[in-house]
């Protein structure tokens, strides 16, 4: 298999304390469910990085990076994946078998793709979310939500977003990141005949989030006109 089990893994962040790996980096306070810190990602003088004690997920509100902490182990101490993962599993007290870790090139360059995937969707996220909280074209789909009772509360929280109705926006957008028409046409987000075509449009967004925090697909719920109610985006792991 060549990467470090899915069940290992769990038994490794399960056996972790998230908030003590975390405050051997920066002091936090607890304040309101959740920890907050200075963000060691960028200057600030007052704090705007929390951190999630369920599962150990961190993000900032000034710069907005974010992600668990296997990403934080990788960022502060610039690791690789797998050595982070190593150093939580010395934490933990837990071994990992030799057989899990080896690596192979195959291994690397799925491995690349799926974090590309991965970075794509917490972005894509991030942004749908924002445009259903603070731009006009996301304000009627934020509405309905509010009539329907979902709190403004519950729509951060579940980072819901809006899908703007114009099928030719998020090709724009993407390709404007910088991202390749190639790629775009693997992320499950296009049509497969027209690669320009966009899954969502006009669509509530109900990002799918994995145990590990990771955004791995999206749910889109038409708000008006014709077509399937709700359609998935392919899981992207
Ligand atoms: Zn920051």
């Amino acid at each position: 298999m060549g990467r470090i089990s899915e069940s290992l893994l769990q038994d490794i962040l399960a056996k972790t304390n998230f908030i003590s790996l975390y405050q051997d980096k920066m002091r936090l306070t607890r304040k309101g469910g959740k920890w907050w810190g200075l963000c060691p990602f960028h200057a600030e003088k007052t704090p705007s990085f929390s951190v999630d004690d369920q599962r150990g997920l961190f993000y900032c509100f000034g710069c907005q990076k974010g992600g668990s902490i296997i990403d934080f182990l990788m960022e502060t101490d610039k690791l690789g994946f797998f050595e982070a993962v190593e150093e939580l599993a010395e934490r933990a007290d837990i071994k990992i078998p030799a057989h899990e870790g080896t690596w192979n090139e195959r291994d690397d360059k799925e491995e690349l793709e799926r974090s590309s995937l991965l970075g794509l969707n917490e972005k894509l996220a991030s942004t749908f979310h924002w445009l259903l909280m603070n731009h006009e074209t996301g304000k009627e789909a934020k509405e309905i939500l509010l009539r329907r009772g979902i709190p403004e509360t519950a729509i951060k929280r579940f980072s819901l977003g809006y899908a703007p109705a114009d099928i030719t926006w998020l090709h724009r957008f993407l390709t404007g990141k910088g991202y390749s028409p190639e790629f775009l046409a693997r992320t499950g987000l296009f049509a497969s005949r027209n690669p320009r075509f966009p899954l969502f449009a006009d669509r509530i967004i109900f990002p799918i989030v994995d145990q590990r925090g990771r955004y791995i697909a999206f749910g889109g719920r038409l708000i008006r006109g014709d077509g399937p109610k709700y359609i998935n985006s392919p899981d992207t792991l």
